[in-house]
């Protein structure tokens, strides 16, 4: 886990999230991989999150895609190059420019986004090219355009350790965006008077800092900021002076701000007045107030509508653009900032232009000396696989992203790319649920391997950087789509040797004709050389040419970049939209964990990573389990008229009645039947285009198992044969949670199909319909499988290490059977911190028997969160509970 900072040490980015934070990577003699936090990037500061510190754990190429393949067999690069332009040119030519589509990714660096967006509205002469960051921050992106004129984030990170009042609404930091939350941690710390004020339907770990948690109902944040705009003028509170001299629109938002009472407004939020007048009351007194947000915002049929009533109170405050203060959108991916600013959506020209904008159009044109330049938005994601579904596109190029498990109405991904008639798939990984659908999969560079630009979410523009060798032939995505271009004729304008003559382009391309009226300008970058391009150091944009990179913020003093230059306030349309629909009983929200990332096609492949949860899961309150006759640990089926999905219940509290939460990592990779947005309806936000993923209506029953099993194998088993299946990575092999409906089934046989032929130790138990089973091969055990007609209790965190442990004694092979250590042994429990692989039962015993009543004492004891503290929160409820159980003792 640690890591010197030896000669063979580089600086580059972390490729998670939007945080952006820098790693020190180290590599050994031995091809390992090591990282620690880069004590001297800003985003950071040295510190990195459970994801970010098992990066090193992610890099081997195990499941890689080392060669290009054409229809599943490998081949040479030419031939797939060659095929892939010949089939965009033959579609083009016979259906137009708009039959053909690129869907990239906020994986993706700056360079691939440039040339692929320059390929397709330059060259192909299309707008056909969307990210998946469609699905993340696109309504933050439509607010921020319609209210500033551009897709500015006016902020920076420090300014939500300066706040004295931080909003967090729909964003689960602490398990999201760890390394800024515990920013926000230290800033309190040092400052108890900052107050946090959580808004947020579920009851999430980001809650441990919140002076105040606002459980507000889904979607309805808009009648929230509306009543605050309201009161802010009842009470005097507004900055008339910024409302005057820098914007436009006031009237009219005030206006339909005012027309609910508050005794409305506490209906449509599900707020208490009360509590509603001690946060407006709150907001009225404190001037340095940010206003953190992310996916609970954006993903709404209202999300830029959201964005806006958010947007209106900073602008009508003027609390925006100065130290401390400001609406700021946070992002989920780590160059989703990078892809806004190259226009790679469908309805953006590269650096911040708008198709739209005749100027623009004539500037990028003129720039790329292209022989075309489209005029019309292109299909957002949603519409953009509709069109593929029925037919519309021809051949479509998949970059980076995995859309039949991470697009809404996933099952009709998968028939659209079925019916496709040519799919090219570029990843790094061999098998994904969209590689099952390539015609071409190219193999593309992964993390470690590929160099270029990130930008995060505060506009910081870092480096990935190269410090591991390419695997069999991959190659870098900018270079792949550059290879086509040529072979469409366009080799005059995609001839880059290299990715930093991608990024000089880029840059100049930013500072063209730019007089100050466009905000992204990173002129300064674009006589970068080759060795300053390598030694690139962070830096905040603007950064234009001639001047010296410094930390910026938008809009102090207005400067807009509408045509008068003033902000536009926003009279939001849906107040209090409807989408959840009554002939269904429940409304599920969906969200990430800790210790995954999307599809887990890389945090997957750490056992570390997969200690903590370890199987898909529906957060259900237990009163509704209760309803519903569901027992804790039991199965569960979650259905809608778009498909159905089957789980393991959690029973808590953390969740309101009626409303159940379930993470979207899971894929066919990892389970039977997880992908969440088979469920979620493709509704989207009318300006934005963004799905709303949070507010789906559903329905749930008790999933009839006979029996449910638990397995630790050394190999990887065929689990076709099981109603229910979730597989995890664990050290020296997998874990494997089962169920099966045929009451029939054949004990001996599933342990086979599980463990396979060796030396057994099995154990039945009639009367209770038990059976046990450890296979060993010598003094190592190949697998242990139990079967149960009820969930099958044993020490799961005990036993993934067995796998790694000699087994040759008779004691040792019946603690297996037995599923837990004997009296010598500790059953360590559930996972909390995985850094240090500490379970909640050591945590409980250093708080009940050693004393430790506080986060640095449990520290102090156990090393539980003293590295990357992304568990500090969960430690902290362990506290909660225990000592408040030990101080009424
Ligand atoms: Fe990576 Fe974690 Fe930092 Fe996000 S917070 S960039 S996942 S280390």
């Amino acid at each position: 886990m640690t890591v010197g900072r030896g000669e063979n040490t580089i600086k580059t980015t972390c490729p998670y999230c939007g945080v952006g934070c820098g790693i020190l990577a180290s590599t050994s003699e031995e091809g390992g991989v090591s990282v620690l936090g880069d004590p001297e990037h800003p985003a950071n500061f040295g510190r990195l999150c459970s994801k970010g510190s098992a990066l090193g754990e992610t890099t081997d190429w195990s499941d890689r895609l080392l060669y290009p393949e054409i229809a599943g067999t490998r081949t040479h690069w030419d031939h797939a190059l060659d095929l892939i332009s010949s089939k965009f040119s033959d579609a083009i030519a016979a259906y137009g420019p708009d039959s053909v589509a690129f869907y990239i990714s906020g994986q993706l660096l700056t360079e691939d986004y440039y040339v692929a967006n320059k390929l397709m509205k330059g060259y192909i002469g299309s707008a056909n090219i969307d990210t998946n960051s469609r699905l993340c921050m696109a309504s933050s992106v439509a607010g921020h355009r319609r209210a500033f004129g551009t897709d500015t984030v006016p902020g920076t990170y420090e300014d939500l350790e300066l706040a004295d009042l931080l909003i967090l609404v729909g964003s689960n930091l602490a398990w999201c965006h760890p390394v800024l939350y515990q920013r926000i941690v230290a800033a309190k710390a040092s400052r108890p008077e900052m107050k946090v004020v959580l808004v947020e339907p579920r009851l999430t770990m980001t809650n441990d800092i919140a002076d105040i948690h606002l459980p507000i109902r889904f979607d309805g944040d808009v009648a929230l900021f509306e009543g605050l705009l309201a009161y802010l003028k009842e009470k005097n509170g507004l900055n008339e002076e910024y409302i005057a001299a820098y914007t436009t629109g006031f009237d009219a938002a005030l206006a339909a701000a005012s027309h609910y009472s508050l005794a409305e407004i506490s209906v449509e939020t599900g707020l208490e007045i009360s509590d509603l007048e001690e946060f407006y009351r709150l907001c009225l007194k404190t001037e340095k107030t940010v206003t953190v947000y992310s996916q609970g915002v954006n993903q709404s049929i209202a999300g830029t509508d959201k964005v806006s009533a958010i947007i209106n109170c900073h602008l009508a405050t003027g609390r925006i653009g100065r130290e401390g203060m400001g609406p700021f959108s946070i992002t989920g991916q780590p160059n989703a900032m990078g892809g806004r600013e190259v226009g790679g959506m469908a309805n953006m020209l590269a650096c911040h232009m708008d198709i739209e904008n005749a100027d623009h159009r004539s500037i990028t044109q003129r720039f790329w000396n292209s022989p075309m330049i489209v005029d019309k938005p292109g299909l957002k994601a949603v519409d953009l696989f509709r069109a593929i579904r029925d037919g519309e596109i021809k051949a479509v190029w998949i970059m980076g992203t995995n859309p039949v498990d991470s697009l809404p109405e996933a099952d009709l991904v998968k028939e659209a790319l079925e019916t496709c008639p040519f799919v090219v798939v570029s990843d790094i990984v061999q098998r994904t649920d969209t590689t099952a659908y390539a015609d071409v999969a190219l193999p593309s560079e992964g993390w470690g391997e590929k160099e270029g630009l990130v930008t995060n979410s505060e506009r910081r523009i870092s480096r990935q950087q190269r410090f591991l060798p390419s695997p069999g032939e991959a190659r870098a995505d900018w270079w792949q789509i550059a290879q086509v271009a040529k072979r469409m004729g366009y080799e005059y304008a995609f001839d880059f040797p290299d990715a930093a003559s991608v990024a000089r382009e880029y840059a100049a391309m930013s500072a063209f004709e730019n007089d100050g009226d466009r905000d992204f300008d990173i002129g300064a970058l674009s006589h970068m050389t080759a060795r300053e391009f390598a030694d690139f150091s962070p830096v905040q944009w603007p950064f234009k040419d001639g001047e010296n990179p410094r930390s910026t913020r938008f809009f102090t003093k207005g400067e807009f970049y509408t045509s008068d230059r003033k902000a536009r306030f926003q009279v939001p349309a849906k107040r209090n939209p409807k989408s959840f629909n009554h002939t269904y009983s429940y409304t599920l929200t969906t969200g990430r964990i800790r210790d995954q990332w999307h599809t887990m096609t890389r945090t997957g492949k750490s056992s570390r990573l997969s200690q903590h949860l370890a199987e898909p899961f529906v957060e259900i309150h237990p009163a509704d389990a209760e309803d519903l006759r569901i027992k804790e640990a039991e199965l569960v089926e979650i259905y809608n008229d778009h498909g159905s999905i089957i789980v393991r219940a959690l029973l808590t509290d953390r969740v309101s009645q009626k409303s159940v939460f379930l993470p979207m990592h899971w894929t066919d990779q990892f389970a039977s039947n997880a992908r969440i947005n088979c469920l979620v309806p493709a509704n989207t936000d009318p300006y934005s285009g963004q799905p709303a993923s949070k507010n789906v209506p559903c329905l749930i029953k008790r999933f009839t198992a006979s029996y449910y099993g638990f397995a630790v194998t050394r190999e990887k088993p065929n689990l076709s044969k099981f109603d229910y299946w979730a597989i995890a990575k664990c050290d020296g092999g997998w874990r494997i949670e089962l169920a099966i409906e045929d009451r029939t089934a054949d004990y001996a046989e599933m342990a086979k199909d599980i463990l396979g032929a060796g030396e057994i130790l099995d154990y039945q138990d009639q009367r209770k319909g038990e059976y046990r089973i450890a296979v060993f091969d010598g003094g190592d055990v190949k697998g242990v499988f139990y079967l149960s007609p009820t969930p099958v209790s044993v020490s799961r965190s005990w036993l993934v290490n067995q796998l790694c442990a000699s087994h040759e004694s008779k004691i040792s092979r019946y603690e297996l059977l037995a599923g837990r250590p004997g009296a010598e042994g500790q059953d360590i429990g559930a996972i909390v911190c995985s850094c240090f692989s500490v379970g909640r039962n050591q945590i409980v015993d250093a708080v009940t028997k050693k004393g430790c009543v506080t986060l640095p004492s449990v520290g102090g004891c156990l090393k539980a969160g003293t590295n990357c503290g992304s568990c500090r929160s969960e430690i902290q409820e362990i506290l909660n509970e225990f000592v408040v159980i030990q101080a009424a003792e």
